[in-house]
């Protein structure tokens, strides 16, 4: 849910040097006009422009490496994008497929300057559920109006809200910083290893017996426990229920899923308050812009239009990428941002891997089952149920924030279970926001856009198009929403709808799955994506993995491509010792 602190939306980094990078990198990669005659063409290719590529070029740019990126795609950004995709709209602004940044920790944003690079984040506002008697409980960043606001439905539920939010908040800021750990090698006991097992069992220190078993909770137990024990009313429990299946191939009832509302609470985009969202000026292409500036300021080299086909590996080495067209790259670090079960068996390809990586690779989960709905809209609809009278420009301050379709569990796990029969949801789920109430640059004046994430398709729809069903869900989507935004129908001027076909062709998102590997318990941490190389290593030397689908990812938190060039650093550095 909404963190305590709103996103801020100007840089306050100014002047930042750039103090992350490991000591001594700049002296282990000779400077450029060092190169001719050198045996690689670069110290360090880059697979994929997403975020997580951006980011890990620009890093070792910084570090004084002559790095490429090759991005198979004919633009930058990956997930994080901004198009306009309505032709004869030209200047209709929308975020393709993720729509609101809060995971990236600070850490990051000032390690590449990203404020003084032209990001910008505008806070989100509140999460509304509208219900089915007519009424909306509208949950702004504010523990009294909350408490306000939830008390026609239950007084009891309107005290446990501040306590829970409280509560999750505080797990959040102890499970936050293991985010930018590399997670140990559990079972190892190299001294490295245990190092890095004793430097978690630091962090946890905060915990007492309490917090442990809390955490314990969190882990194990399903999202509908969780909240029928903090919660009586179902208007209260359905906002965190939605959140709780964002992304997810499981419905709330399910062990484990009450650890993606801590997941989804987490994040810093630059503030220093744990758990806040916004909107990025310009929609997300405008993060990924940013990234960019700083690899190229840096003096990373990116191409477009390169798919990679193939990672060269020569002794068990990595040794450099064979493009579509067929030509070779050398270098001898090749950071993949591909999903690791795609670069694992296609790029680097199985027979030059153990059995038991292959084994556990294949068993790495990833289905989806999400729709993006991106619409312009002529006007922006009014929310029946919430008294607020909207400012000149038809703003009111929900459409600053989002709006939850699914009223409660039930709802929400029923949405779940007819996509495992193979149906879509009659009933969908989803989560919407109007970025252009926020942002004025999106759209030419007085017009808007809504951006909606909706769930569930079938995932298997990732074999083909499905294109007249998924275009069925979306009307139903609209539909849906429509009942609580009476005047959306007839405002909409253009639609967009993206479904699990196309993430998985067009971005190489392996089944569909938004975070690029399920967030589920059993793959994260020291098991994310493969156990034993949760350290953003691979069983090829030199080849790391950045993807999403590494720890710190899914999500637009930059940590796989932060991670993976410390990484490399950290091997590069004891070959040079
Ligand atoms: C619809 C949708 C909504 C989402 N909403 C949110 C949200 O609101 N907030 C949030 O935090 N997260 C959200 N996510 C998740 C988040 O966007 C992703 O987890 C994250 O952006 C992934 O970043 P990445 O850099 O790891 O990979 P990607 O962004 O997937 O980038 C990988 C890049 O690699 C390229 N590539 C693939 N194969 C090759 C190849 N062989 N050769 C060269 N290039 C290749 C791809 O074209 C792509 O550009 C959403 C995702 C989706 C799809």
């Amino acid at each position: 849910m909404n963190g305590s602190q709103p996103a801020p939306a100007t840089s306050d980094h100014e002047g930042v040097r750039s103090p992350f990078l490991p000591r001594r990198a700049r002296s282990l990669f000779s400077p450029a006009k060092a190169r001719p005659g050198a045996s690689s063409d670069y110290d360090a290719i880059i697979i994929g422009a997403g975020h997580n590529g951006l980011i890990a070029a620009a890093l070792f740019a910084q570090a004084g490496a002559h790095v490429l990126v090759l991005e198979g795609r004919e633009k930058v950004g990956g997930c994080t994008d901004t198009s306009t995709p309505w032709p004869e709209h030209p200047d209709f602004h929308v975020s393709t497929y993720s729509y609101v940044a809060g995971l990236m920790p600070r850490r990051i944003i000032a390690a590449l300057r990203l404020y003084e690079h032209g990001l910008r984040i505008y806070p989100l506002g509140p999460y509304s559920v509208p219900l089915p008697d007519g009424r909306c409980l509208v949950l702004p960043d504010d523990a009294r109006a909350c408490r306000d606001n939830i008390a026609p439905f239950s007084p009891r539920d309107a005290e446990a809200w501040v306590r829970y939010e409280e509560w999750l908040g505080r797990l959040a800021e102890v499970i936050w910083p293991l985010f930018l750990q590399v997670p140990p090698k559990l079972g190892s006991s190299a001294p490295s290893d245990l190092l890095d097992l004793a430097k978690v069992a630091w962090r946890l220190r905060r915990l007492d017996v309490r917090g442990v078993a809390d955490l314990t909770r969190l882990f194990t137990a399903s999202a509908a426990e969780l909240l029928d024990h903090w919660f009586e009313s179902d208007a209260v429990k359905a906002a965190p229920a939605v959140t709780s299946a964002i992304g997810s191939w499981a419905g709330p009832y399910a062990s484990g899923t009450a650890y993606v509302l801590l997941h989804l609470s987490m994040g810093d985009p630059g503030d220093g308050h744990v758990g806040g969202w916004g909107f990025v000026r310009g929609g997300m292409g405008g993060l990924a812009a940013a990234c960019r500036r700083a690899a190229e300021l840096a003096g990373a080299e990116i191409r477009t239009g390169e798919r990679v086909e193939r990672i060269l590996v020569q002794g068990e080495r990595a040794a450099g990428v064979v493009t579509a067209s067929g030509a070779q790259v050398h270098a001898p670090i090749v950071v993949s941002t591909v999903h690791p079960r795609a670069t694992a068996l296609k790029l680097i390809g199985r027979e030059l891997l153990p059995d038991e990586y292959v084994a556990d690779i294949e068993r790495f989960k990833s289905r989806g089952g999400a729709v993006k709905i991106n619409l312009a809209l002529a006007r922006l609809p009014q929310l029946v149920g919430v008294d607020e009278r909207p400012d000149d420009r038809g703003v009111c301050s929900y459409h600053r924030g989002s709006i939850e379709l699914g009223p409660s569990p039930r709802y929400v796990q029923n949405a779940f279970d007819q996509a495992v029969s193979g149906q879509p949801a009659t009933h969908p789920i989803a989560d919407a926001t109007f970025p252009s109430a926020s942002d004025d640059s999106l759209m030419p004046p007085g017009l808007h856009c809504m951006s909606i994430f909706a769930q569930w398709v079938p995932w298997q729809w990732v074999d083909e198009p499905h294109r007249a069903q998924v275009e069925a869900f979306a009307d139903r989507v609209i539909a849906h929403y429509a009942q609580t935004l009476p005047g959306l129908a007839d405002a909409i001027l253009a639609r967009q709808v993206i479904g699990p076909y196309d993430l998985e062709t067009e971005l190489g998102l392996v089944g569909g799955n938004v975070y690029g590997g399920e967030l589920s318990v059993d793959q994260m941490f020291h098991m994310r994506p493969v156990p034993g190389y949760a350290d953003y290593r691979t069983p090829i030397n030199g080849v790391y993995n950045a993807s999403a689908g590494a720890h710190g990812g899914g999500g637009v938190s930059g940590i796989p491509g932060w991670q993976a060039f410390q990484q490399a650093m950290r091997d590069r550095k004891r070959r040079h010792t």
